[in-house]
């Protein structure tokens, strides 16, 4: 299972993705939180009892953290603090994990950023 996320991932080109796609509501997904630039709705495929991503729904050339600008801060911060308002709204504000996977190495799969807030659960430390 391992070999065949890896082999998922794929480059990041820049071309839309299906975060868009749920962004315009023409797929559904499960909202837990929105406001006029951030979107959190539930992981497909949870690794946690909690499993939320959290994404600007603005993109502007923010594919993975490791294409920021100094243009993208105000948004970064958004994105954590949205990331914080989801674990409280969850329950889960006494422990929580929030991971940004950016780039193959680290197997970004959808390259349009997203926070995965993970919890529910005791969570383990160092992560694969
Ligand atoms: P990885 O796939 O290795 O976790 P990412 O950090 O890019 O890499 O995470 C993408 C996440 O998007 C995955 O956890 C995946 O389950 C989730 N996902 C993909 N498609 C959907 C979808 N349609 N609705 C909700 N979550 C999705």
């Amino acid at each position: 299972e391992d070999a065949a996320k890896a082999a998922a991932v794929v480059a990041d080109t820049g071309a839309p993705t299906i975060f868009d796609k749920i962004i315009a509501k023409e797929i559904p997904s499960t909202i837990v939180y929105e406001d006029e630039k951030v979107l959190a709705f539930r992981d497909i495929s949870p690794e946690a009892p909690v499993h939320v991503l959290v994404i600007p729904k603005f993109r502007d050339g923010l594919t993975q953290l490791g294409k920021a600008e100094e243009k993208h801060s105000e948004i970064l911060g958004r994105l954590l603090y949205a990331a914080k308002v989801v674990a409280e709204k969850e329950g889960i504000l006494d422990g929580f994990r929030v991971v940004i996977n950016s780039g193959p190495s680290a197997c970004q799969s959808v390259y349009h950023l997203h926070l995965h807030v993970l919890g529910g659960r005791q969570m383990k430390w160092p992560p694969g």
